[in-house]
């Protein structure tokens, strides 16, 4: 009975693996540095459509397509509803061009943003079955990262808020999260996230979660 309610709550992601890692770990060096914040500019978002350009495309999805435009394309929606929001938002990319990876969080420090968001879509470990892994995760480092994560987390449920140490996730100052939001490897994760209105309301959840987080 109770795997029965469980796989009907799981609804659209009933067909996934579990994510490698379930626990997130806290560093406790690294949760306690204050925020910076710039105070002219207290809602500043850093949105962070991963990839770009014609080396780094990132994961190839189930039909072709490759992650760089996943990327891309969900961050302009969120870039949208957050600005509908009085959310300000500045982005890494806002074409198909590549970032040296660590001027992303570098950038986000430099202009002390309130939050860095890195936008992702997922394939699966060598060895696993890209017809059996789709999950949804977002990724943080410290204890800042950890409370707007768990934030995205609950909104997008079924979503994980798992740690990594990722290069977009190490600021001790900026509240930092990488988010998984789908599997283009698999065939519904790659129709969802190429579906315009199925995009626009994961990015409409997203955004809800960054706005209510920067209150
Ligand atoms: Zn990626």
């Amino acid at each position: 009975m109770h795997a029965l309610i469980l796989f009907a709550m799981m609804g659209l992601f009933s067909t996934t693996n579990e994510p490698p890692e379930k626990v997130w770990t806290k560093l406790e060096y690294a949760s306690d540095v204050p925020a910076a914040i710039d105070a002219k500019r207290p809602r500043l978002v850093y949105l962070d459509p991963g990839h770009g350009g014609d080396k780094n495309h990132g994961c190839r999805g189930w039909d072709g397509r490759y992650e760089s435009e996943a990327n891309l394309l969900l961050a302009l929606d969120i870039r949208r509803h957050l600005e509908a929001a009085g959310v300000e938002v500045l982005m890494t990319r806002e074409s198909d061009v590549d970032v040296p990876l660590y001027d992303r969080p570098r950038e986000a420090h430099r202009i002390k943003a309130r939050a860095f968001v890195s936008v992702h879509h997922n394939a699966p470990a060598a060895g696993k079955d890209p017809l059996a892994t789709r999950y949804r995760a977002v990724y943080s480092w410290n204890g800042l990262g950890k409370e707007l994560a768990d934030a995205i987390a609950r909104e997008l449920d079924p979503c994980q808020s798992l740690h990594a140490n990722f290069a977009v996730t190490r600021s001790p100052e900026i509240p930092s999260v990488l988010i998984e939001a789908d599997f283009l490897t698999h065939p519904d994760g790659c129709r969802d996230s190429f579906d315009p209105a199925v995009r626009d309301a994961i990015a409409a959840k997203i955004a809800a979660a960054i706005a209510a987080y920067l209150k």
